[in-house]
């Protein structure tokens, strides 16, 4: 397996400047006396801690003291927090605690207030070690799973022997009143085998004054168990939970969901593992080692290590590594399906650790997506979403990016960034159908198989994720899910085929007709309104009303049915020409029905020499045409005779057209309609006007005024236009480019002095007027 981000820093290098760090855990042992086989320090893939000292030496707890207290100088921190962690950090006994707790207070007291903490199995917790918590003030949280047969399950000694009791007591001995204020709460991580309220019960009899819950430590290559399928067990259970703390009256602080309640209202997450707030956290090991988040350990092996320490470098040194600083980079430390997302600002992407996956590193969502998301919804319920598209946060494109796209023609690079922009619409668009779902027996099933494929085939459910049809049908089931959801079953199929995995379910039959998106259309001539279909290594067997059907969707049209989509192979990708979608119907214009076959070979034809002939004559529209264009919609010639195109923001990829004059028209057309697609997906992540602003504005090309929107797209492909004319032989040529160029100038002019577009929308207009200014 290839080994991922983060990267590692030069710690030779000069350190820039960084945001600070208040957190620290700080590894006072490295054993444990338990043998929890949940453990991410002992029981997941990073085995580092077999080479730490057992426990940290006095010399090390004091360099890690002076350079705390340095740090916190430097940058004016206030306050700065401190774990005491393990292992089990009573291991190191009550006088090492002393010593290191008074080390801690001397050095860094003086600089900035010290909240000092720390976690612990309570195994080793006795009057004379709560005398020292006292005496230092050190909070003590307790990890505690639930009921005995809760904590039984996961947090048994080495001989498999219960823990139970003796957590119990180490609680009894902290609700003493002379140790109650250094009982900090319990941690408890979650397991689905448990009951959510007998766990909540069993905690809360514990007089906790605080506490939390865990998600286990699962990442994309060690995905977390989901059992009988479900689509959001984990979700499901603390929901559970949430309802009945509600109930309650919140008798007592739950730290994940106040934090989804604060998030909701704007407010700052009081945990990494929810929102986007920074994680200014940093770990050091018994050796004095700096570490990433002791969480990463459950990744790879050396996942969390810098290659830094307290002896050779400082706090600000370890804030610098990539690694570090990633996690305090909020949104756009994301990856793009997260920063697209609808409900990024109260999930954050999740834990930094559960994104992991081997070859993309931790540049994903989260492996609890699906959780997460309806965990945000049902906890704090998001304004409705827009019809369109969920819109990403403002912004989410770089400066580079930006001003690349804005004069006009956009870098492979830019515009592979807006593919996966589409991508990652299209994804937050899905989750949030999980939901509703669980509801239809079709899309429940469909839903399971996509998550599976999700970690087993990733690519697959990504080439189906791309089509731009799904993208629309996941809009179409925004306003009207009980008609549209059950082709979510269709969605998984197709990702199944393409993943040549073995699957089985029930899909919707309209009129007879079970569509694959991406591969065609099965005509099943049946009655029955669902078809079962069972596929394996690439093949597809279905079965409705006692008929029975095998297809290779890769064949040619054949006698049982089977319509597959053609394809378009210009070079490099795959364009669809796309006659059997269910979803193509929505450019305004109407879609031909199935081309014959000789008509379908002279549309694929003269596509794929449309395309090759914008390679050669407009090579700086190349990379937009070839990275976006995923299908051409044949639509029915228009009764008038024009040639007419479009190209919708919810079917991101596709271009529809009606049969062009020529090789020369449709190239025009291809980049006309791709310069709709780009600006669409900026549009998606980056607010370049004010949607709110009612004003219109007057353009060349027509005589009625325009919103600012319909402006935008209008200028940004008659720039294109004017291009790609500009660069074609003779007089006729000329003519039209000067006259797209006149549309151009003139609505840029008419957008910069209306005063309505944002700072960035007027950078992105002004590129485009430095491209306009510089041609002759
Ligand atoms: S008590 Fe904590 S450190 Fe010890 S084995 Fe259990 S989870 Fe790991
Ligand atoms: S895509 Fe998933 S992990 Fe990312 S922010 Fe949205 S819900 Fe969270």
């Amino acid at each position: 397996m290839s080994q991922p981000s983060p990267p590692r820093s030069d710690p030779a290098a000069p350190a820039a400047p960084v945001a600070p760090l208040s957190q620290y855990v700080l590894k006072l042992t490295s054993r444990c006396d338990l043998a929890c086989d949940h453990c991410y320090v002992y029981e997941h893939p990073d085995q580092s801690w077999r080479h730490q000292p057992r426990v940290m030496t006095s010399a090390t707890v004091e360099a890690a003291a002076r350079r705390i207290g340095e740090h916190a100088a430097a940058h004016g921190l206030g306050t700065v927090r401190v774990v005491l962690h393990g292992g089990e950090p009573l291991l190191a006994g009550a006088a090492r605690l002393d010593r290191t707790a008074a080390t801690l207070r001397r050095v860094i007291g003086p600089v900035a207030r010290l909240d000092l903490r720390m976690q612990s199995n309570g195994l080793l917790l006795t009057p004379a070690v709560c005398d020292v918590l006292v005496a230092h003030d050190v909070k003590v949280g307790i990890s505690l799973d639930g009921d005995r047969a809760a904590n039984d399950r996961h947090r048994r000694h080495v001989d498999g022997a219960s823990s139970h009791a003796q957590v119990l007591r180490a609680l009894a001995l902290l609700r003493r009143p002379a140790y109650r204020g250094v009982y900090a709460g319990i941690l408890c991580t979650v397991d689905l085998a448990n009951d959510p309220i007998r766990v909540y019960e069993a905690l809360l009899a514990e007089q906790p004054p605080r506490v939390d819950f865990l998600l286990p430590h699962h990442n994309w290559d060690r995905p977390p168990v989901r059992p009988d399928g479900a689509a959001t067990p984990y979700a499901d259970w603390l929901l559970a939970i949430h309802r009945r703390w509600l109930e309650d009256g919140r008798p007592v602080p739950v730290r994940v969901l106040e934090s989804l309640l604060a998030t909701a209202a704007g407010g700052v997450s009081g945990t990494e593992a929810v929102g986007l707030g920074p994680a200014d956290l940093v770990v050091i090991e018994t050796d004095g080692s700096f570490e990433q988040v002791d969480s990463l350990k459950s990744a790879y092996h050396g996942a969390a290590a810098t290659g830094l320490d307290v002896f050779r470098h400082r706090v600000d040194d370890a804030a610098a590594h990539p690694g570090i600083a990633v996690r305090q980079s909020g949104l756009t430390g994301l990856c793009d399906t997260c920063r697209a997302c609808p409900v990024v600002e109260g999930c954050g992407g999740g834990l930094y650790t559960h994104r992991y996956r081997s070859g993309s590193g931790f540049d994903n969502p989260s492996v609890y997506c699906a959780d997460l998301a309806a965990l945000v919804r049902e906890t704090a319920p998001a304004p409705a979403p827009a019809a369109e598209a969920p819109s990403g946060p403002a912004d989410a494109l770089s400066p580079v990016v930006l001003d690349d796209l804005g004069a006009g023609q956009g870098t492979g690079e830019s515009v592979g960034h807006l593919a996966s922009i589409h991508l990652g619409v299209t994804r937050a668009l899905v989750v949030a159908l999980s939901p509703e779902a669980a509801g239809d027996p079709l899309a429940a099933a469909g839903w399971d198989l996509l998550v599976d494929l999700d970690v087993a085939a990733p690519d697959a459910v990504h080439t189906v994720l791309s089509h731009p049809f799904v993208r629309r049908w996941a809009q179409q089931c925004r306003a009207e899910a009980a008609d549209h959801l059950p082709h979510l079953a269709c969605v998984a199929a197709a990702a199944a085929v393409h993943a040549r995995a073995d699957a089985e379910l029930a899909v919707p039959a309209r009129a007879g007709l079970v569509h694959l998106p991406t591969l065609g259309v099965l005509a099943l001539d049946t009655d029955a309104d669902t078809a079962t279909l069972s596929v394996s290594r690439g093949e597809v067997e279905a079965r409705a009303g006692g008929r029975s059907v095998r297809i290779r969707p890769d064949e040619p049209e054949n006698p049982d049915g089977w319509r597959p989509v053609r394809r378009v192979r210009p070079g490099g990708r795959d364009i669809l020409l796309e006659d059997t979608d269910p979803y193509r119907d929505c450019f305004g214009l109407p879609p031909t029905g199935r081309l014959a076959p000789e008509a379908a070979e002279r549309w694929a034809a003269q596509v794929r020499r449309a395309v090759r002939r914008v390679d050669t004559e407009a090579e700086d529209y190349s990379a937009g045409v070839r990275t976006l264009l995923r299908a051409v919609v044949p639509l029915r010639p228009d009764p008038t005779g024009r040639s007419r195109s479009a190209a919708a923001r919810s079917a991101f990829g596709a271009v529809a057209v009606t049969p062009a004059a020529d090789d020369a028209a449709l190239a025009v057309l291809l980049v006309h309609e791709v310069q709709h697609l780009k600006l669409g997906a900026v549009l998606d992540v980056c607010d370049l006007f004010d949607p709110a602003d009612p004003r219109m504005l007057r353009v060349p090309w027509r005589d009625d005024p325009r919103p600012v929107e319909g402006a935008l797209h209008g200028v940004y492909a008659h720039l294109a236009v004017a291009d790609v004319w500009r660069r074609r032989p003779g007089r006729a040529a000329l003519v039209t480019y000067r006259r797209y160029r006149d549309w151009t100038t003139g609505a840029i002019d008419a957008l910069l002095d209306l005063g309505a577009l944002t700072e960035a929308g007027e950078r992105f207009v002004r590129r485009m007027r430095a491209t306009v200014d510089g041609w002759p």
